[in-house]
């Protein structure tokens, strides 16, 4: 989708990639016109009058015309220029990927992860591949002390919060008897626990300011189909896909849409060496797209979760995975 909108006569403001949709569609709409006024001299008393009038007019009528008849555009809003949101784990791979999409259609975007400095670069390097506000703000989502600041320094910066995605994760592949209490806490304090101070800091704040929000929980593939040796890491993403639809549920009431991405195998820096190797090769080989995704194949459903589009779409746990929980 391009950076900016335009602007239509009509006052509704349509995204660069819908705007030929939009023209078509009112051209379409002249066309049904003139053919009606067409069929209805032929038939009628009408016969006299000239068809010049109308010709003229109709581009006026089509402009004037409610979108519904005019094609796509106007039906559903996927504008997102001015919103503030905040992206855990923003500083790489699908966090980095969905706030570079974000930023690219005019969010004001907070990315967090635990480095500063790396996460400063991430943040200049975004906002100047997307022209567009990209903030870093240290946090560790396993410390609550460090998402209240997180909370804070954006309602500070940005007088509001209105789309948090809760991406930052990570996984111990060990098979579960191997497992310590150790790699127990990690995973959950950062995936579920994590997720879930991160979703109510925010949720209260939306709630308070009576503005509604979007959520979007980053779960995985593996909440839906467990894996050998990533035990823990399918239990926190179960927990998430959960958390996602009882937070749905006490939370619709504050027109805050919750819903979960279940991503399949996709490419970024932590795995790309796996996907090169003999056995990612032949993992590619086995699943059923024959192919790995890469981090802007989120792009889509991004937009559609922190958009106006999915104002009634809550509580959904969305797989993006080519059918690989399918296998
Ligand atoms: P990644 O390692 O490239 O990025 C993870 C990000 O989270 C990094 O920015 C990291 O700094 C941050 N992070 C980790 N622990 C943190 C903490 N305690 N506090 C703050 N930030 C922290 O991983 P990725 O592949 O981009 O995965 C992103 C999310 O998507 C994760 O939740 C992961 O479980 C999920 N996911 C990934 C895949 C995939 O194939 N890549 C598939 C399904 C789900």
């Amino acid at each position: 989708m391009g950076e900016e909108g335009r602007q239509t006569d009509t006052g509704i403001k349509v995204p660069k990639w819908r705007f030929m949709d939009y023209i078509l569609g009112k051209l379409d709409f002249c066309f049904w016109l003139q053919t009606a006024f067409r069929i209805l001299r032929s038939y009628s008393s009408l016969a006299g009058v000239p068809s010049f009038p109308i010709l003229v007019c109709s581009p006026m009528i089509a402009m004037l015309a409610p979108d519904d008849f005019s094609g796509e555009a106007g039906m559903f809003d996927l504008e997102l220029g001015g919103r503030v949101a905040i992206v855990t784990g923003g500083s790489d791979g699908l966090g980095r990927a969905t706030a570079r999409r974000l930023a690219a259609e005019g969010c004001k975007v907070v990315i967090c992860a635990r480095r500063q400095d790396y996460l400063q670069a991430a943040a200049a390097a975004l906002a100047e591949e997307t022209g567009g506000t990209v903030v870093a703000q240290a946090a560790d989502v396993t410390r609550p002390a460090d998402i209240e600041a997180l909370v804070a320094a954006t309602l500070e910066r940005f007088g509001g919060i209105d789309i948090l995605v809760n991406n930052a994760g990570l996984a111990v592949q060990k098979l579960a008897k191997d497992c310590t209490d150790d790699d127990y806490d990690l995973i959950m304090d950062t995936n579920q626990k994590g997720a879930w101070i991160m979703a109510q800091a925010v949720g209260r704040h939306m709630i308070e300011h009576g503005r509604g929000g979007k959520i979007i929980n980053m779960s995985s593939l593996l909440a839906l189909k467990p894996l050998s040796q990533l035990s823990l890491y399918a239990m926190s993403k179960a927990a998430v896909a959960q958390m996602t639809r009882a937070l749905a549920l006490e939370w619709v009431r504050h027109d805050i849409q919750v819903n979960a991405i279940c991503p399949g195998y996709i490419v970024t820096e932590m795995n790309a060496k796996h996907w090169e190797s003999e056995g990612g090769r032949a993992l590619i080989q086995r699943m059923p797209a024959r192919r790995i995704m890469q981090p802007e194949v989120l792009d889509g459903i991004v937009l559609l979760l922190a958009s106006g589009a999915s104002d009634h779409i809550t509580g959904a746990v969305i797989p993006i995975d080519d059918a690989q929980s399918l296998m």
